[in-house]
């Protein structure tokens, strides 16, 4: 069990590798086990909950929120998604739990239609590979939609390259039966895979989200710039949307609108916030 498990290891880390076996290794993956086994309790006992980050225009006005989760454990308190997405997405737990989110996060998007300052704003609400993949996802994410009541024009799904590999075909054919009624997609992390610009041209994205990694040092190092002026170019070209995301700074937003950005997302605005917190801010923001 123990070659075994450095075996992986070193298979992780690339082709032709060595690893010897340490006991880290062992603890690792027994945390994780844990982890998968407490994940799959997690719905039922109510421990995930949505927080809310606000989305930008050059007005100061809130336009939209991403819908980011959190797992409220018991005993650890709150875990990143960064921390259990990932082994969700290992098993089939990411389907179970991408259905809560897209109910919950629908829920919340009929709330607001409710009331006089959120009725317009928008919701992004992240989709991950496995679950777009599943034959019966456009069927299910509708009836979601429909049975909450939510304004489905309102509705950004955020999909990443990483989904666009396979299947291109029944990829697009799915992205537009979801179209039909006005559900629109964003092109999450843009940049950082392997983006061909035909297969880019064949989709219908109305979105590319500039990944936080070039804007974080988007005011000294150059290549960041040219590669943020350089998706603000493809985008304004081929008719889409814009939106950078990890904006901390005004000078970084600055810099971005200089480039022809003009919708922004990150801890300059709004950190990710609880529901009720992300209500007050959008309105102080729009008796600005
Ligand atoms: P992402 O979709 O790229 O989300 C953006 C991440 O950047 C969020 O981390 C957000 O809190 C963080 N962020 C926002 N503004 C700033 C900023 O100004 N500076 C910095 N340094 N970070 C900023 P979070 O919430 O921890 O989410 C991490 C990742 O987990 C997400 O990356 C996404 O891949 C995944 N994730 C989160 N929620 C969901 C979900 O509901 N479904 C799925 N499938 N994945 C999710
Ligand atoms: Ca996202
Ligand atoms: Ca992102």
């Amino acid at each position: 069990k123990q070659a075994e498990l450095a075996m992986y290891q070193s298979k992780k880390s690339g082709k032709n590798g060595l690893k010897f076996f340490e006991p880290s290794m062992e603890s690792l993956v027994k945390e994780r086990a844990e982890m998968e086994k407490e994940l799959r309790n997690a719905i039922e006992n109510q421990e995930f909950v949505l927080y809310y980050q606000a989305q930008m225009d050059d007005a100061q006005k809130v336009v939209g929120a991403e819908a980011l989760v959190r797992w409220n454990h018991p005993s650890k308190g709150l875990i990143s998604p960064l921390d259990f997405i990932p082994i969700a997405e290992e098993s089939d737990i990411i389907l179970k739990l991408g259905n809560w989110i897209l109910k919950s996060a629908c829920d919340e998007l009929y709330r607001w239609s409710l009331t006089d300052t959120m009725h317009n704003i928008t919701l992004a609400i992240n989709v991950s590979v496995k679950q777009f993949s599943q034959n019966n996802f456009v069927k299910s994410t509708l009836s979601i939609i429909e049975q909450s009541g939510a304004n489905p024009k309102l509705i950004k799904l955020e999909i990443t390259e990483s989904m666009l590999v396979e299947d291109k075909a029944g990829i697009v054919e799915k992205m537009d039966k979801l179209k039909e009624v006005g559900i629109r997609f964003s092109l999450d992390d843009f940049g950082t895979g392997y983006s061909s610009l035909s297969y880019l041209k064949q989709l219908p994205i109305d979105q590319l989200k500039i990944d936080q990694s070039f804007v974080k040092d988007i005011l000294i190092d150059k290549n960041d710039e040219t590669i943020c002026k350089s998706t603000i170019a493809i985008a304004q070209s081929m008719g889409l949307n814009v939106i950078a995301e990890g904006v901390e700074t005004a000078e970084q937003k600055e810099m971005l609108n200089l480039l022809g950005c003009a919708t922004y997302q990150g801890y300059l605005f709004s950190k990710p916030i609880a529901s009720k917190e992300f209500e007050l801010f959008v309105k102080a923001h729009a008796n600005l």
